[in-house]
């Protein structure tokens, strides 16, 4: 299995401070039946900084750890970017990190909101050939209120991917709920664990995808890690037509 969405390196953000740390969660993430990963340390979210060039230097060490102690587990690159004005500029300045030395991109939007400019930006980061991967959209406050920002995005050939705990339940009902519409109307194309340790933000994944199968049918837990492969592959990935959620105004939940 690959989890494309990972916070496994020692000492860059808010993940593991220590190696011994790491070497945890790559055991954790051996049992769970991880064979890749691929690192994405956040970068400029406010409190992380990651370049491409150190983020490079941190898998290529953090491999040679796993192989060391035969530890039966690959780390690709790649990068968590919270969005921002210049984050084009920064990529051709060689900072920004695609996924796996993909075409593919992960951008973070901040918790509550989505940034006006996003809708240029991710069209302008399109234009230059990558497609953004818009991480934990069920996470987000706008988003969750209003879907329609979101499936307005997936129809622009923006992808999307979902956090296995948020599947599983462990950001509340309302979380787990929204993750589950996001699926069934084709409105993401990846699950990840996004994991940042072995306590409280672990992997997941098994449980997410166990659930997945139950609720929604196994077809989806297919499309998930055959996309993961794609990705890593750096092909085209399975696209379906994505459709608008609607929902029935009962309880006055939404
Ligand atoms: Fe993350």
């Amino acid at each position: 299995m690959i989890d494309i969405h990972c916070h496994i390196l020692p000492g860059v953000d808010d993940g593991p401070v220590t190696i011994q740390e790491s070497m945890l969660m790559a055991r954790e993430a051996v049992a769970e039946g991880i064979s890749t990963i691929i690192a994405t340390p956040h970068h400029r979210n406010n409190k992380f900084e990651n370049k491409k060039n150190q983020i490079l230097e941190h898998v290529s060490e953090f491999n040679s750890l796993l192989d060391k102690e035969n530890i039966p587990l690959t780390i690709l690159p790649g990068q968590e970017n919270r969005i921002f004005g210049e984050l084009l500029e920064d990529f051709q300045k060689g900072e920004i990190l695609t996924l796996a030395n993909s075409d593919y991109l992960f951008i973070e939007f901040p918790t509550s909101s989505v940034p006006r400019y996003a809708n240029r930006l991710l069209y302008e980061i399109q234009t230059e050939g990558i497609t953004p991967i818009i991480v934990h959209p069920e996470r987000n406050k706008e988003v969750l209120n209003n879907p329609d920002i979101l499936y307005n995005f997936v129809k622009n050939g923006i992808l999307t991917q979902v956090t296995a705990a948020s599947v599983a339940g462990y950001f509340g009902k309302s979380i787990k709920k929204f993750s589950l519409q996001l699926i069934e109307n084709n409105l993401t194309h990846f699950l990840a664990s996004d994991a940042h340790n072995t306590t409280n933000r672990t992997f997941a994944l098994n449980e997410a995808y166990n659930l997945v199968e139950n609720l929604l049918g196994i077809e989806y837990v297919y499309l998930f890690k055959e996309n993961a492969e794609f990705l890593v592959n750096n092909q085209s990935i399975t696209l379906e037509i994505p459709q608008p959620i609607r929902r029935k105004k009962i309880l006055g939940l939404f």
